[in-house]
């Protein structure tokens, strides 16, 4: 069983639909997409849950080198205080979920008021990607700020919204560090980028 929140949903002219699902596991989120040809079936269960934004759990099974979306249904569930994770619905005594407990693989949470100075988009093996850099200071200028990295590609949830950013701007970063070099630069995975409040 997994867990996720619908993203988008979007009729094509050949029969069938295409589902796209946030997925947040242990220290990212991923994107997972569908064609659904079995419509009917899934309005049936989901009436008019099936829309953007409904939690849902769903199971999935490979099929060559896709992945088919075998059942879909409205549901509840919690999100991991400790890597973000979805998880079934937990109370709130439990700090970390099994997918980080124990995990020797610690990500620190990353949750800064940072200004984008650099975006660079580039063609990579497989799709394009955008890399943006950040500095940690937004007050002042200086040549000793801590930049914080990031890569994004095509089929991120995020990549239209992250080609959309200026250099300059000033934005709420939030994700999940994955190294530090040096103590000068962060690369992290980016789950959002929010205005500041
Ligand atoms: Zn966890």
């Amino acid at each position: 069983m997994e867990y996720g929140k619908i993203n988008s949903i979007e009729e094509t002219d050949k029969g069938y639909f295409t589902i796209s699902i946030i997925q947040k596991v242990a220290y990212n989120t991923k994107l997972r997409k569908f064609n659904v040809w079995n419509v009917k079936e899934l309005k049936k269960v989901m009436g008019d849950a099936l829309c953007k934004d409904t939690l849902v759990t769903f199971t999935s099974k490979k099929d060559g080198v896709y992945h088919k979306l075998v059942t879909m249904e409205e549901s509840n569930f919690s999100e991991c205080s400790g890597c973000g994770a979805y998880t079934p619905l937990r109370n709130k005594q439990q700090i970390e979920c099994e997918l980080c407990y124990g995990s020797p693989m610690e990500h620190p949470r990353l949750e800064e008021e940072l200004k984008l100075v650099k975006t660079q988009i580039k063609e990579y093996t497989y799709s394009p990607g955008i890399t943006l850099t950040f500095c940690g200071d937004v007050k002042e200028d200086s040549l000793l700020n801590h930049l914080y990295v990031t890569t994004v590609f095509e089929n991120s949830y995020l990549y239209n919204k992250l080609t959309e950013l200026k250099v300059g701007d000033k934005k709420h970063v939030s994700g999940w560090v994955d190294k530090t070099d040096d103590n000068s630069v962060t690369f992290f995975n980016v789950e959002d980028v929010k205005n500041i409040l």
